[in-house]
């Protein structure tokens, strides 16, 4: 086997070689030529690719400038990570794969938590590294940031492919897209060797080997005997439930959905990203009533979410089984676009495979053909409106007190008004107790407006999710962090004025971790390792590149800086300060924490 080059060049014709007539060598050297770099970027726009988050480094960085000069929004970061998460989240909200490109080595690494971490949440995103060449990875002979990235990716990823000549650029792309998108959507690793980049061909070759991906993510229509099974056990139901999830907001089904719960007359519980697909203010949604709802509903139907142990599997108290891990009697229907997402966890009486959009409206064709179709029992939903409104109640009183110093209630309470006031905004949350009380006390009013750490409950994505959820809209970004979350991604407060980006970022600062009250019980100079500086000025840090720093220490002062932020679109961050003795060690997961369950 010979070099990267010469194998490339046997496919694409290099511009001299064995040419013998000097006319006919001069009139191929005058050949309008193409390189790498430029394939890479025209194969990317040629699918409506628009932007890429990274961090420009060795071997990138032309790569990065030339995209930048081609059209393309380059948004870059301080930490791939961050990129990684810009990526990821981009994809949640366009269905277009989020493109993040890395350096090699350490940068890809950096990069692979959130490619990783989107293929777990079924986003779609493409991580671009570049890489070492082969042969000196092959033989270990030691190149600068060597690395085998394809090898390590592979398993943590939904695929991953590697290009080595120019002419396979336009392959590697289309594939790397429909793998993102198609199906359950995810995360696809591109590795793309230094040499690549520089590599040339003739123009008109390389604008032939470019593919427009046709229909990218195909419609997938579920079939007929899988829709009756699910309807006839919903006509059955004297309790039926519907959960929606992450995969319901992804799929822009808002439309069908809004229909199904509307016709059905069905409660549902969205789960935390599935907030806002129809407003949490609606008259059936049960959020304010779970408890009672999991373990009484005798048929649940999954939209877009999977029986995982943020619903407690499926099965044990939660759902009213007897004991931890007993089944609590319900019947199943599962909408999913994974054939094998089924029985995961518990029985799936009737799974319905397909894309939520197609399911959905065949479902709701095939109640309207059937005569004997009737609504959801009313005393159920009146049950369910019982339970609400005392809940409701509760936590309005509580929601109501005004302790010195603020406490994780009273401070939301007022971000709960500046969402309800501006329904448009785009909230990002992350944290243990503040992203617990966030999800539960601030209502979401439009789809896809709620971003947050998912399926791993993930700290870190904070910054990250803001810049693109900023850049991709075009609209406010509300950021409510907790003050150790924050500190995953802070830095990124540079990216964000660097950009001028409409993001306001909270952090609730309590002290450190779940709070700043533990002590070092070896009576050492040390503090906790779960306790931070205490009275840090956050602020400042948003203040140093030209942004506007608050600190509030009242519910009154937060409202007034959120406002002028809402105002503004200034790059802000509010320190708010919590107390901090609120909060419990691990939040509401505290079940899952052996140390806290002991205490
Ligand atoms: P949540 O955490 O909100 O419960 P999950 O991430 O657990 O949501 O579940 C999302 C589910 O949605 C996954 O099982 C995924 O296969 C599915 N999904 C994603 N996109 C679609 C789609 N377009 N149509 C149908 N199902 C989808």
């Amino acid at each position: 086997m010979g070099s990267v080059e010469s194998q490339a060049s046997a496919g694409s014709k290099p511009v001299s070689a064995g040419a013998e007539d000097p006319n006919a060598q001069s009139q191929e050297a005058n050949r309008p030529m193409t390189d790498g770099f430029h394939l890479v970027i025209d194969a990317l726009k040629l699918n409506g690719i628009d932007t890429i988050f990274g961090l420009p480094g060795i071997p990138i960085t032309d790569f990065a400038r030339k995209a930048q000069a081609e059209g393309i929004r380059v948004i870059s970061f301080r930490h791939e990570q961050n990129a990684g998460n810009a990526a990821a989240i981009a994809g949640f909200m366009t269905q277009k794969p989020g493109i993040c490109l890395t350096v090699s080595a350490p940068g890809f690494l950096n990069g692979l938590t959130a490619l990783t971490n989107a293929t777990t949440n079924c986003f779609p995103m493409i991580l671009i590294s570049g890489s070492s060449e082969r042969e000196i990875v092959d033989l270990q002979q030691g190149d600068y940031e060597e690395m085998d990235q394809l090898a390590i990716a592979k398993p943590l990823c939904k695929a991953a492919f590697r290009v080595l000549h120019a002419g396979d650029i336009g392959v590697g792309i289309a594939r790397a897209i429909r793998a993102a998108v198609s199906g359950r959507p995810g995360g696809v690793y591109l590795d793309l060797p230094a040499k690549l980049f520089a590599q040339s061909m003739d123009a008109e070759a390389g604008r032939n080997s470019l593919i427009q991906v046709v229909d990218p993510a195909p419609q997938q229509i579920p079939g007929a005997q899988a829709v009756k099974r699910a309807v006839d056990l919903l006509k059955g139901a004297k309790k039926p439930l519907i959960v929606l999830g992450k995969g319901a907001a992804y799929a822009q089904a808002d439309a069908e959905i809004r229909a199904l719960v509307d016709k059905t007359g069905i409660p549902y519980l969205p789960m935390s990203m599935a907030k806002g697909l129809l407003p949490d203010t609606h008259e059936l949604c049960a959020s304010a009533a779970r408890s009672y709802v999991l373990p009484e509903a005798d048929v649940v139907m999954l939209v877009g979410a999977r029986l995982n142990w943020l619903l407690s599997h499926g099965k044990g108290k939660t759902w009213g089984g007897k004991e931890s891990k007993a089944w609590g009697g319900q019947k199943f229907i599962q909408i999913d676009i994974s054939p094998q997402e089924a029985d995961s966890n518990v029985r799936i009486d009737a799974p319905v495979v397909g894309d939520i959009g197609s399911c959905v409206s065949a479902l709701l064709d095939a109640l309207d053909a059937d005569a004997s179709w009737a609504k959801a029992p009313a005393g159920w939903t009146a049950a369910i409106a019982e339970r609400k409104s005392k809940n409701i109640a509760k936590m309005a009183e509580t929601l109501a007190k005004h302790p010195a110093p603020m406490n994780f209630h009273s401070a939301l309470n007022v971000v709960r008004d500046i969402v309800k006031a501006n329904p448009e905004a785009i909230l990002v949350n992350e944290g243990a107790n503040t992203l617990d009380f966030t999800r539960s006390i601030v209502d979401m009013y439009k789809p896809r407006k709620r971003l947050d750490v998912g399926t791993w409950g993930i700290m870190g994505i904070g910054m990250g999710f803001s810049v693109a959820a900023a850049v991709v809209s075009g609209l406010p970004v509300i950021a409510i962090e907790g003050d150790s979350a924050f500190g995953f991604s802070g830095m990124e407060v540079e990216t964000i004025c660097r950009y001028n980006l409409p993001v306001c970022v909270v952090v609730f600062n309590n002290n450190g971790v779940y709070g700043g009250t533990d002590v070092n019980r070896g009576g050492g100079a040390d503090v906790a390792p779960t306790v931070f500086v205490k009275g840090a000025r956050y602020d400042k840090l948003m203040e140093a590149f030209g942004g506007v720093g608050v600190h509030a220490t009242t519910p009154a002062e937060l409202r007034k800086a959120m406002e002028e932020a809402m105002r503004s679109n200034k790059p802000t961050l509010i320190n708010a300060v919590i107390d901090e003795t609120a909060g419990t060690e691990s939040g509401r997961i505290t079940s899952l924490n052996p140390s806290a369950k002991k205490k």
